[in-house]
């Protein structure tokens, strides 16, 4: 017997009609690519988006069709990706940072119609413009005025494409599994894969995300999503914030720790989400000025592991609390936030900053387990650890137009990830499995020792990769990019990673590079560091 409740489907821009309903006066603000500030309220969102749907009708977009954007985060890039699903058609963000030859093979293997892109990233699409036989219009996120001179024809300026559309549009309705949104991850090997979204994992993975142990958004808050759109959908929070009423602030193209700062002070932001390497801008700017965050109530840090340094510093001197979370594009992206609980809410001191350095616990949504390599479930005791697997609602079961099984058989995700759970149910990741360094038959975890190597004064970043070794298999070289204007030597940082991980942990040897490579998400490049240092010997 069904329940008798109304067939009301979840789909996107149902969030956008709820916000300009019930909190139509809320802003949303933009630090734009021109340079000023903009601002405009939720309605006016609502308003926009609708114009954005019907002129892409009046293109003759249809239901399934791809459109692309390529954008920073801004209030353009809002509505058009609103626009874009409220029509039925997906929106694939591409992420800019990537190679030429993977955007060309994902924008013809997605076979995007139009695309949007930013004044900042016209350049990267002109480079690659003939190679796109799919795409009919490029329409530059800008006005008249600034759209450049020398733009070839089939290239237009967003607002006066946007002029030929009012907003007398119903936005489009259909079931609630249609796809929505496509995101291609770039995996270390082969080509980039697509994540297809559908409006009901969106609808149900923004309602997750603002449980209060996630992002707990409320109409009081303003948030500052620094992850970008194209990378995992700013971990939801494009989603959660209109829902929840919350204020948008969107940081454009200003990622320094100076705009940042700018932002978090004239808006009042409570609220905040970006990955390390941000807030060690950030907190570089706030030791070069002096400047306090006496707004920011809470930011959530993922994407790479979060350092122990970052959490005592923004918890101690700044008063700001620290929320870890972990996850992947496949998951929408948020798997696990690092909140206390009930059992954790009186640690203190060491005891806190150890608990939050542990990725976190799943949000109702997500199921996760920890499996050996015989698939055998691992005991929740914080010590077994294993291959961290994954499933929900919000959770890849394929990838798009792409033959691969990726679940297994009774139908987990394996994130690739190597974690352990304890007993409270955090999670803590240890390695990617391909990083992982195997020594005497024991695992050597490259995420802690580099997290405890950059906590060491004049280090800028670190990565540590296995370097064969003929008694032990592998033993762990540390590759460590100095400071601006420090002199810190090797044995400074061997001094002070001592006591902080396993005497066994000890990489046995110290490199000072100028600069580490990086993926286009900002992670860092192991498989080019193995290249590199392939026939290094200990
Ligand atoms: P992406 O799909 O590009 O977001 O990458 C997902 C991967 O990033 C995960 O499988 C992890 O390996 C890594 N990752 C994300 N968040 C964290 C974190 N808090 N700590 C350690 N690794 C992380």
């Amino acid at each position: 017997m069904h329940g008798l409740m109304q067939d009301w489907p979840l789909l996107v821009h149902t969030i956008l009609d709820h916000a300009a309903l019930n909190h139509a006066e809320r802003e949303m603000v933009t630090r734009s690519v021109e340079g000023p500030i903009r601002r405009c309220t939720m309605a006016d969102l609502r308003t926009r988006s609708l114009r954005v749907a019907k002129a892409l009708q009046q293109e003759g977009v249809r239901l399934g069709d791809r459109v692309a954007t390529m954008a920073w985060n801004t209030d353009r890039h809002v509505e058009t990706w609103y626009g874009i699903m409220g029509l039925g058609a997906i929106c694939h963000t591409l992420n800019p940072r990537l190679f030429a030859e993977q955007l060309v093979y994902i924008i013809n293997h997605a076979e995007d119609r139009l695309l949007f892109v930013d004044l900042t990233f016209l350049p990267v699409i002109q480079a690659i413009r003939d190679q796109l036989p799919t795409v009919e219009k490029v329409i530059v996120l800008t006005d008249e005025a600034h759209l450049p001179a020398d733009t070839p024809p089939g290239t237009l300026a967003y607002e006066s494409w946007l002029d030929q559309a009012d907003d007398d549009f119903t936005w489009a309705r259909f079931d609630e599994n249609t796809a929505a949104a496509l995101c291609y991850t770039s995996g270390t090997t082969g080509n980039p894969k697509g994540v297809l979204y559908s409006h009901r994992s969106n609808v149900l993975h923004g309602l997750m995300a603002n449980q209060s142990d996630v992002f707990a958004l409320s109409s009081s808050d303003a948030i500052l999503p620094i992850v970008p759109m194209f990378h995992a959908n700013a971990w939801a929070i494009t989603y959660a914030a209109p829902m929840a009423g919350a204020g948008l602030v969107m940081p454009g193209p200003g990622m320094d720790g100076a705009s940042i700062w700018e932002l978090l002070e004239s808006e009042k932001v409570t609220c905040s989400a970006a990955v390390p390497t941000v807030w060690l801008g950030l907190l570089q700017y706030l030791d070069e000025t002096g400047s306090q965050l006496p707004w920011l109530e809470r930011v959530v840090i993922g994407g790479a592991a979060c350092p122990r340094m970052m959490i005592e510093r923004l918890e101690g001197e700044f008063d700001v609390e620290v929320v870890h979370g972990w996850g992947m594009t496949e998951m929408s992206p948020i798997g696990t936030i690092g909140a206390v609980k009930h059992a954790t809410a009186s640690l203190e001191g060491e005891e806190r900053v150890d608990l939050k350095t542990k990725q976190g616990r799943s949000p109702y949504l997500v199921e996760m387990k920890v499996v050996d390599d015989e698939g055998h479930a691992q005991p929740r005791d914080g010590q077994s650890f294993g291959h961290l697997l994954v499933r929900g609602p919000a959770i890849s079961s394929a990838y798009f137009r792409h033959e691969e099984d990726i679940l297994t058989e009774d139908g987990w995700f394996d994130t690739g990830d190597i974690a352990h759970i304890d007993a409270l149910g955090y999670m803590q990741i240890t390695d990617r499995d391909k990083d992982v360094i195997k020594s005497g038959g024991e695992w050597i975890s490259s995420i802690e020792v580099e997290n405890a190597a950059v906590g060491c004064p004049g280090i800028a970043e670190a990565a540590v990769i296995g370097i064969s070794h003929a008694k032990w298999g592998e033993r762990p070289l540390l590759i460590a990019v100095r400071a601006a204007g420090s002199d810190v030597s090797k044995g400074d940082l061997l001094a002070y990673l001592e006591g902080k991980i396993a005497t066994w942990w000890m990489p046995d040897e110290v490199v000072f590079v100028e600069a580490l490579p990086h993926t286009a998400t900002g992670k860092i490049k192991k498989t080019e560091l193995r290249e590199q240092f392939s026939d290094y010997r200990l």
